[in-house]
């Protein structure tokens, strides 16, 4: 089994409000950048979108996945 079908298995069996945020995060810079505080997946810490430093997945000059800081 691939990295995406695991990773798709493992999505799934998140409750409800935790697949809502896995859709925002990724290409998601306007809807971050009008909130007041965000959260990393990875490291499970929240911070104000303001604290963010680095973006990936360019369209043009701008990134639209953050990179936790
Ligand atoms: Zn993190």
């Amino acid at each position: 089994m691939g990295f995406e079908d695991v990773h798709q298995r493992r999505v799934a069996s998140f409750p409800y409000d935790i697949r809502f945020a896995h859709t925002k995060s990724s290409n998601h810079r306007s809807e971050l950048l009008a909130s007041d505080h965000c959260g990393c997946f990875y490291c499970c810490k929240t911070f104000s979108p303001h604290e963010i430093i680095e973006w990936i997945d360019d369209i043009g000059e701008v990134g639209q996945t953050a990179l936790c800081p």
